[in-house]
């Protein structure tokens, strides 16, 4: 017999993270706490992107699920992002083709657009209320980034996708009026959503389709034999014949081996007041979402209230929440000066998880244990395909999920206790690189 313990769940107060997206999300529907036992044909541990879109997928193909979330819905990553949602992969396409070579390149491409797709259509299935707004701004500052952002033009038509339009800087005034930048592509085939009321939604969805869900129930143990997976948690069991492992940067909670590859690289994002409508409506005209093109990056968007929700890396995590606030704000005044003295009314993080090479991983550690991990920052869509995909190989159709499996992905090169020191040294050498232009 086989057997993984996990520890406790760590951060989770009994309360979602104090961030915009809690405050204006609409009362949640709880589930229970697991007690006792439970058997089902596949138990999924991880109520976010991945594990719902996996819960959900198994259901309409008439298998009974049971999902544990040691904390609430959408208590990780998918209930605090950034909301943006995107093609393609943190990761560029070459490493796929170099990989996998040309055609299995272009089936990862296209699950990609498919990840974005579905969130559509399942908002628009299951009635999902979620903000759901389309346009997306990648923006350059200098010659190197137009020249990289050439090049991804170039790589998205090769990919037969024309949604992707170039604004030089007249242009760009029409999308976004920031000093910072003088070059971007404009997509109108990517966009952004309210993550907390798109997971709940998901939740709801995966409920109504016959998931038995359980919140406040951490996986804390997996025993496998020949007969099947017994997944323990503090008050239950779950008897189950395969399991969905959708725990993001807590997979190698429960399987170590999986952590080896993965960095919890954090990011923060902040929320302003409300704009008055015609400020937000001057910075942002056409409400597209912006990512800039720097190494380490900053992303932004106008929430449905006006709020300019702006995110990315700050130089210390463990600062005060003043110090997080007043270095993020004086990179927002960078991107828009107008608003260097407004008022922040949110200020939250989380944990992104980053493989070496970006590539996502995909995999499956037995016949019975099936994982998604390694989003880098791009998951908001593809979690979604990664669930699928899941569902899609626990039903028998392997093929897709193969090709994923099929990436290699590299050890994180120190122990855990220097992991933050490596993520620090390689944020500062990356700023370095971005201040200078290389
Ligand atoms: C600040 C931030 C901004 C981001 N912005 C973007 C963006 O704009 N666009 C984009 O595409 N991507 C973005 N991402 C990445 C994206 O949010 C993630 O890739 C995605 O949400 C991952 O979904 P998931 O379901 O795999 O993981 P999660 O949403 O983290 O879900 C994992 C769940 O597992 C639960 N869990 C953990 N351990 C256990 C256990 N032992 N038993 C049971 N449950 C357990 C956790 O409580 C959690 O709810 C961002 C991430 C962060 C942190």
């Amino acid at each position: 017999m086989n057997r993984h313990v996990a520890p406790h769940l760590s951060q989770f107060d009994g309360h979602h993270v104090d961030s915009w997206y809690a405050a204006s999300a609409p009362q949640q529907e709880r589930y229970p706490a697991l007690e006792g036992v439970v058997k089902c044909d596949v138990c999924v541990a991880g109520g976010g992107f991945t594990g719902l879109s996996a819960a959900l997928a198994l259901a309409e193909k008439g298998l009974s699920v049971a999902l544990l979330e040691g904390a609430l819905i959408g208590f990780g990553a998918s209930g605090r992002n950034g909301g943006q949602v995107l093609h393609g992969f943190a990761s560029p396409m070459r490493l796929f083709e170099q990989q996998l070579g040309g055609r299995a390149a272009r089936q990862c491409w296209d699950v990609s657009l498919e990840g974005v797709a579905l969130i559509a259509n399942r908002a628009h299935r299951h009635g999902i209320d979620c903000d759901l707004h389309w346009g997306f701004l990648s923006t350059a500052r200098n010659k190197q980034q137009r020249q990289a952002l050439t090049a991804r033009q170039a790589q998205l038509e090769r990919y037969g996708y024309h949604d992707s339009q170039w604004l030089d800087q007249a242009a760009l005034r029409e999308h976004i009026d920031s000093p910072r930048y003088n070059a971007a592509l404009y997509d109108t085939g990517c966009g952004h959503l309210h993550p907390l009321k798109y997971v709940q939604g998901l939740a709801r969805a995966a409920h109504a389709a016959g998931v038995r869900m359980f919140e406040r129930t951490a996986v804390a143990s997996v025993d496998e034999d020949r007969q099947g997976l017994q997944i323990g948690t503090s008050n239950g069991w779950v008897r189950a014949d395969k399991l969905v492992l959708a725990c993001n940067v807590d997979n190698g909670g429960i399987l170590p081996a999986l952590r080896r590859t993965i960095l919890p690289v954090t990011s923060h994002i902040i929320a302003t007041e409300p704009l008055p409508e015609a400020l937000a409506s001057k910075l942002l005209p056409t409400g597209a979402a912006v990512c800039d093109s720097d190494r380490v990056l900053d992303y932004f968007r106008l929430s449905a209230d006006r709020r300019l929700l702006f995110g990315g890396r700050v130089k210390h995590d463990n600062s005060n929440p003043n110090q997080l606030v007043d270095e993020r704000r004086a990179k927002l005044a960078r991107v828009f000066p107008q608003l260097a003295n407004c008022r922040i009314d949110y200020a939250w993080g989380g944990h992104v998880d980053m493989g070496l090479n970006k590539l996502p991983q995909f995999g499956r550690h037995s016949s019975r244990i099936y994982y998604a991990q390694g989003f880098a920052g791009h998951g908001v869509a593809l979690t979604g395909m990664a669930g699928q995909l899941m569902a899609d190989a626990i039903a028998g159709d392997i093929g897709r999920f193969d090709v994923f499996a099929r990436l290699r992905h590299r050890q994180v090169p120190v122990p855990a206790s220097m992991e933050e020191s490596l993520i620090r040294l390689g944020v500062m050498y990356h700023r370095v690189r971005d201040a200078l232009g290389l």
